[in-house]
């Protein structure tokens, strides 16, 4: 007969097996550091999806011609064309440059969002949300840490 402490101790590991090995596999396989310069905000928010205070990145004031990199594999994600101010406090863009991004549903904090990340390494970079102001009707909400911009040379 399985004693009540041992089965606590499989159902302990059923646990960590079942939820908790697969979210690690998940979350470790496709993300990877590719820019050594990245500091430990610029990580938390692409590898553990954190967010930047709003108003915070001075990306917000940014209207130059160019493109907007990912900071940790320098892909490029949108086009300053693209750009517009949200009143958010976060860079706004209506829409991605194709295939720039790969999308998943986020339920955290109690609510329905759809979480994108770089197609190409990985990383977190905002949430998409349908009520953008362009043709498209989304409003792609950046994260500024997560982006460099290159101005048109
Ligand atoms: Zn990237």
């Amino acid at each position: 007969m399985i004693s009540k402490r041992k089965f606590l101790k499989n159902l302990s590991f059923s646990f960590f097996a079942v939820f908790l090995l697969p979210y690690k596999f998940l979350h470790s396989a496709s993300k990877k550091i590719f820019n050594s310069d990245l500091t430990i905000e610029q990580k938390d928010i692409m590898f553990n999806e954190g967010t930047e205070k709003p108003y915070s990145s001075p990306l917000n004031f940014e209207k130059r011609k160019g493109f907007y990199h990912c900071a940790n594999c320098d892909a490029k994600l949108f086009s300053s064309t693209a750009k517009f101010d949200s009143g958010t406090g976060w860079p706004s863009f209506t829409d991605s440059l194709p295939g720039a991004f790969k999308t998943k549903i986020d339920y955290s904090f109690g609510m329905r969002r759809i979480e994108y990340h770089c197609a190409n390494c990985g990383v977190h970079h905002g949430h998409v949300f349908d009520d953008g102001p362009g043709s498209s009707g989304k409003r792609f909400c950046n994260n500024g840490l997560c982006l460099i911009f290159k101005p048109e040379t």
